[in-house]
């Protein structure tokens, strides 16, 4: 059966694309091998009879197929021999998880809602993967949890209670989906009037910037970025990699130390009074707890800098004095500037800045050394822009949980 959900809203001219059966089968209950590291790879195949030895020859063989060559069948795994594939196949699954439905904005930007098991949380759940194509770069925003347990105000997601942190094979496997469907793995077709960019790989940027705060999810989202990083496998290099966060400041250093990718930081206020409301977890870390940690990011310079995002909110955080306070209060951070104009969701009581507010804004940043500092919107036709997504994902309550495990 092939599952299509038509959510396009405001443009007759987006599609839906209806996914092949073939690639919406789920995986079986059998543990996965995506996002292990390559010990615990060794280990799993120990589990199933391959002897010690040869476990670092064998994880760099799965790890190939995996991650250069994007198989999800191991009976496509031709050099390793047809009686151990066999007993992988009975033993554990690389199959990629269910895609509900596939949306193409006119602006090419592609919106994927994907499924994963319950683990715990009761029912499936889905999460959104967005795709934008730019030339010579085609970026990936990724999810990191179901929901998000903060509740920035002008941020859809927020309004979706927190279901569940995604596991790092189910970050891993949005780059791999995505990969499949734009045909961006060797010896695959890229789908006819795709927009992507003219050459190289499609998929050549990532940011942490879908459903979700991923430093609370650090460990997962650790263990994904590094699996993605791999000189061996997706190696996507780690300045090509962005961290976003609405100000985590505890697990921040950890972010440069152990991950290594860039950081992005959601500021969208100049002073503690605005950003308490717009972004509450800065009652916990206030800018000044949160800068401190910005000045001391590992690896900062001015050729890595960190990308402070702000959203153009009308008439609450977008005057001249704001963008002076701005400038003044980034002063000797290596930084970039992105101003976003908000985008609107169902429900929401901010509006965008107007152009001309947002360009007189841009200015002032612009005379303050920051070049071109306006993210142009994706994707809003589909509803991807940044902060709109949100899933229909829900926690079951305990009750219901109760109740669906009676009945078997
Ligand atoms: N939780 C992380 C990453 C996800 S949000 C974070 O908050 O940084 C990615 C970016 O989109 C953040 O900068 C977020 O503040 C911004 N954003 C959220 N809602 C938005 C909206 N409606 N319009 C424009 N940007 C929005
Ligand atoms: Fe969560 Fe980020 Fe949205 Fe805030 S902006 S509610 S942290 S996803």
């Amino acid at each position: 059966m092939a599952i299509s959900l038509d959510i396009a809203r405001d443009n007759p001219n987006a599609q839906t694309v209806t996914v092949p059966a073939a690639a919406l089968q789920p995986g079986e209950d059998k543990p996965t091998l995506i996002g292990l590291s390559r010990e615990e790879l060794g280990e799993a195949l120990g589990t199933i009879g391959v002897p010690q030895k040869q476990w670092r020859m064998r994880a760099s063989q799965l790890w190939h197929w995996f991650y250069v060559r994007g198989v999800s069948d191991f009976a496509q795994m031709t050099n390793i021999a047809k009686d151990l594939r066999q007993k992988l196949d009975d033993a554990f699954t690389i199959a990629r998880p269910e895609i509900v439905s596939e949306q193409i904005s006119v602006d090419g930007t592609r919106k994927w809602l994907f499924r994963f098991p319950a683990r715990g949380a009761g029912r499936p759940v889905e999460v959104e993967t967005v795709y934008i194509p730019e030339e010579g770069r085609g970026t990936l925003c990724v999810s990191s949890q179901v929901g998000c347990t903060l509740t920035c105000t002008f941020c859809h997601t927020g309004t979706q209670k927190m279901v569940r942190n995604l596991t790092a094979e189910e970050i891993l496997s949005q780059i791999l989906i995505a990969r499949d469907r734009l045909g961006d793995f060797p010896n695959a077709d890229t789908p006819q009037g795709a927009i992507v960019p003219s050459e190289g790989r499609l998929v050549t940027n990532i940011v942490m910037m879908g459903m979700g705060e991923p430093l609370y999810n650090f460990d997962n989202v650790k263990k994904a970025l590094l699996i993605a990083s791999d000189g061996d496998g997706l190696s996507l290099s780690k300045r090509r990699i962005t961290l976003s966060t609405s100000g985590v400041v505890p697990e921040i250093f950890r972010t440069g130390d152990e991950i290594g990718c860039m950081l992005a930081i959601s500021l969208h206020a100049v002073n503690d009074e605005l950003r308490d409301v717009l972004v509450p977890i800065n009652k916990k870390w206030n800018l000044k707890a949160l800068l401190d940690a910005c000045r001391n990011y590992p690896g900062l310079s001015n050729a890595k800098r960190i990308t402070f995002e702000y959203v153009m909110l009308k008439g609450i955080n977008d005057s001249n004095q704001d963008a002076l306070d701005l400038v003044r209060l980034l002063k000797g951070i290596p930084a970039k500037i992105n101003l976003i104009p908000f985008n609107p969701w169902p429900g929401t009581d901010y509006e965008c800045s107007d152009w001309e507010r947002i360009e007189e804004f841009a200015d002032i940043v612009n005379r303050a050394g920051y070049a071109s500092p306006i993210r142009t919107p994706r994707g809003r036709d589909i509803f991807a822009a940044c902060g709109q997504l949100k899933s229909a994902s829900e926690r079951m309550r305990k009750k219901e949980r109760d109740a669906m495990a009676a009945q078997g």
